[in-house]
């Protein structure tokens, strides 16, 4: 008998007849014998709904109102989960964060889980209930619902894997693995069979999002055993060829790219003539980190002059108007020439534990995007990966050539 997390997506609870074979899934698992616990999402597109109708009220709303608002949308599947598995003669119950309870930080909307009391459940297991827990959500020290940050229902999954200590945490979803890229976007995209630990973090990181970030790292730390697998087959668990995230030991034969990912929100912001003077990049990226806006790539040119130089640097597509206004009011101590502010930009990320041992990864991608009379704007490298910030209308065109150029198309 194995204990399994199954966590069942956005598009896999879109509606009862949906829920309804999630029921069967669930079912599958416990008639051979295992013990499940069940985490949702919310119906897809419903989170979205619920803040835009946040966002009608006042674009500046309030963050703990927020969450309180949006972390409904999970409450609806939990019970319909619950009443389908029933109906199934399955002894079930729903499970809101703050019923667990799920404790986290008070950064609303993006709340830390610090804490899992897993004592009732424990119980619940034991006696043979299946629990269908609310993802992407919690409770504070004070008592108000949180939310973990969009896509964090795959937080949620693999946090009660950990606390619970489950054999398997199974992630269903509207793809049947990690391809090598966005199979959306890419027809030739590879499914992969396995994929490190590592090399998930950055497709993650950098956009691809079929696992959330923290998730990975999550798993990362507590070594839970992470599964993508199809909700739409009719085959569950161990059955279902889907992509396993594992320890890089347990890969034998390794590419030196694994995947390519996108990000579309990316912003660029460029500052022309800045003093070329020590101190200067602190000051420019001081007030960003005060107003909480994070910086992800950043060049810095040569001073022709030894005096002034231009500074880019990209920051999320949300963030773009607020870094602009934040630096236009630093202007007296910064003595920039202009900003010139772009979101029509897309950040390509490839990456590979290969990478570390062969050379010539990054030259190879140059050479795939000038061939296609694409112009590359910033660069960034980190040990498993290589970026490239281009025109976000080339997104397709560029990753269609890197697929092939480093021989990722399926045959
Ligand atoms: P869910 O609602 O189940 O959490 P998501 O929409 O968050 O599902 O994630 C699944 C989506 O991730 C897929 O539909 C696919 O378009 C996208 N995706 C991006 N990159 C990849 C990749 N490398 N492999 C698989 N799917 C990817
Ligand atoms: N419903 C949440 C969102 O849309 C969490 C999730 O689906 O993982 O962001
Ligand atoms: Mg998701």
């Amino acid at each position: 008998m194995a204990r399994i997390v199954q966590k069942f997506g956005g598009t896999s609870v879109a509606d009862i007849d949906r829920i309804i074979r999630v029921s069967h899934k669930v079912k599958a698992e416990l008639d051979r014998g295992h013990q499940v616990a069940v985490v949702v999402s919310a119906m897809s597109g419903a989170t979205n709904k619920l803040i835009d109708l946040c966002s009608s009220i006042s674009p500046l709303f309030d963050s703990r109102e927020y969450d309180t608002v949006v972390a409904t949308g999970e409450q609806v599947t939990a019970g319909l989960t619950a009443m389908a598995l029933q109906n199934l003669g399955i002894n079930a119950r729903s499970w809101l964060g703050w019923q667990i309870p799920i404790h986290t930080d008070d950064v609303h909307a993006k709340a830390r889980i610090m804490s899992i009391d897993t004592d009732e459940l424990e119980h619940r297991l034991a006696a043979g209930e299946v629990p269908v827990i609310s993802g992407f959500q919690g409770i504070s020290d004070r008592g108000r619902i949180t939310t973990l940050g969009r896509g964090a229902g795959d937080l949620s999954a693999v946090a009660m894997a950990a606390a619970l200590k489950a054999d398997r945490c199974d992630i269903y979803t509207d793809v049947d693995g990690v391809y090598t890229t966005d199979p959306r976007i890419v027809s030739k995209a590879r499914k992969l069979t396995k994929i490190t630990y590592e090399e998930m973090l950055e497709l993650a990181s950098q956009g691809a999002k079929v696992l959330q970030t923290r998730s990975v790292e999550l798993a990362m730390n507590h070594r839970v055993r992470i599964q993508v697998l199809s909700s739409f087959s009719d085959k569950v668990g161990s059955d279902l060829p889907g992509t396993l995230v594992v320890d890089e030991g347990e890969i034998v034969e390794q590419e030196v790219v694994t995947g390519i990912a996108y990000s579309r929100d990316e912003a660029k912001v460029t500052l022309l003539q800045v003093a070329d003077s020590p101190g200067v990049a602190a000051a420019i990226f001081g007030p960003l980190t005060d107003a909480a806006i994070n910086v992800d790539m950043i060049v810095q040119n040569v001073a022709p002059d030894g005096k002034s130089t231009d500074m880019t640097f990209t920051v999320s597509k949300a963030d773009l108007n607020r870094a602009v206004s934040v630096l236009e009011g630093a202007r007296d101590q910064l003595s920039y020439n202009r900003i010139i502010a772009d979101s029509n930009v897309v950040k390509l990320s490839v990456i590979g534990v290969g990478m570390r041992s062969h050379a010539g990864v990054a030259q190879r991608m140059f050479k795939a995007l000038a061939e296609k009379g694409i112009n590359i704007q910033v660069i960034s490298t980190s040990e498993i990966k290589v970026s490239v910030l281009i025109a976000e209308d080339y997104t397709e065109l560029a990753l269609r050539a890197l697929h092939t150029v480093y021989g990722l198309d399926a045959p």
